[in-house]
């Protein structure tokens, strides 16, 4: 008999409300353990250095569709993801270990191209594949990849560092992953209506390639290591610009401003925004998926960012009775939401 006889969909409480609820009755028992649940990668201290954690599941049908996503590109992705959490760390990625759970439907060329983009990847991020597990499954693709890295703790900065003043920073630009789905789901439309349609793809490169074959921030870690500059507080932009700023307002206890005339947005992204009839402010707040690093700095340091191409400075940190606000091309003030990727 079960003991629990309630049911609570996990809507209610939503993916972090989640992950609190789960986690929050275990208390880390080892002094090793400098941080567990809560940032993009746990981190474990051996001696000097720390070790970094982070461990990410892909699922077919979920966050990935194969009838547009080339093999090789999902490996390369799947990587990407998670050396983009340690090097939101401030922190070198190392190591990485891939587990993969396939159904009958795929073949060795199939599994091989995944491998042949995972290889990619580990050229391009300078990490080692040491190990990992594989299985059937009943259904689909299932992809899940534990990066580990490493740093002087000295060096790492987490989530909740920021402190009142301080200026937030966005390295590239926004919405251009979440746009690029749009155009890869619109022609995946007109292909089942018409198997003989050919893709219009055309002209459309830049978004879909930031759909399709992410990069992970490490020219921006090595640009922090030779200027000496470190965030006061880091984070990667998965699930949307405005989901990842509450999260840093939530763990470093402030509220921020941002700028709407300041947010980066390429201008093929605007403009097929617009295309879609979103709104591309909108578009970069909740697109996700653009694996830029969100961040801020002690304003002493703006000299150190101000003429980098890859830095924009889209607002600053308020004390947290302020909120969280956009002001707006007109000068209006908004209250920002977080709306970002729903995963239930
Ligand atoms: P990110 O978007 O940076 O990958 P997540 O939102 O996935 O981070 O996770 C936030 C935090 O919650 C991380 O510290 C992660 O390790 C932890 N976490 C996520 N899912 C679980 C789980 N099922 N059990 C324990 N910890 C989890
Ligand atoms: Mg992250």
């Amino acid at each position: 008999m079960l003991e629990n006889t309630s049911r609570t969909d996990i809507e209610t409480l939503g993916e972090f409300g989640l992950i609190e609820h789960l986690t929050s009755v275990f208390e880390n028992k080892n002094s090793s353990t400098l941080k567990g649940v809560g940032d993009d990668a746990a981190v474990i201290k051996n001696g000097e250095h720390c070790t970094l954690i982070s461990t990410d599941l892909l699922l077919e049908g979920v966050h990935f569709d194969l009838s547009y996503y080339p093999l090789k590109h999902l490996g390369y992705k799947a990587v990407s993801v998670n050396v983009s959490d340690i090097y939101a760390m401030n922190a070198t990625p190392k190591q990485i270990t891939v587990s993969i759970g396939m159904s009958s439907k795929f073949s060795i060329e199939a599994i091989e191209e995944i491998y042949a983009g995972i290889k990619a990847a580990c050229d391009a991020y300078e990490v080692d594949l040491i190990g990992g597990d594989t299985s059937a499954s009943k259904q689909g693709l299932i992809i899940s990849i534990t990066a580990i890295g490493e740093a002087d703790e000295k060096n790492i900065v987490y989530r909740s560092g920021a402190k009142d003043g301080d200026l937030l920073c966005v390295t590239g630009d926004l919405g251009g992953a979440y746009v690029g789905l749009q155009v890869l789901e619109r022609e995946k439309q007109v292909f089942l209506a018409n198997p003989q349609a050919q893709p219009d793809l055309d002209g459309h490169d830049y978004i879909i390639g930031r759909q399709l074959k992410p990069d992970a921030r490490k020219d921006v870690i090595e640009f922090f290591k030779k200027t000496e500059l470190k965030p006061t507080s880091m984070i990667d932009i998965s699930d949307g610009l405005s989901s990842e700023i509450f999260h840093l307002c939530s763990k470093s206890e402030i509220g921020i401003t941002i700028y709407e005339d300041k947010i980066p947005i390429d201008p093929t992204t605007y403009n097929m925004a617009r295309e879609f009839d979103f709104d591309p402010t909108m578009t970069t707040l909740n697109g996700g998926e653009d694996y830029e690093l969100l961040f801020t700095i002690n304003p002493a340091d703006y000299d150190k960012v101000k003429n980098d191409p890859n830095i924009t400075i889209i607002g600053h940190c308020v004390p947290r009775s302020e909120g969280v606000h956009m002001i707006s091309k007109s000068g209006n003030k908004h209250a920002l939401k977080a709306q970002g990727w729903k995963a239930f």
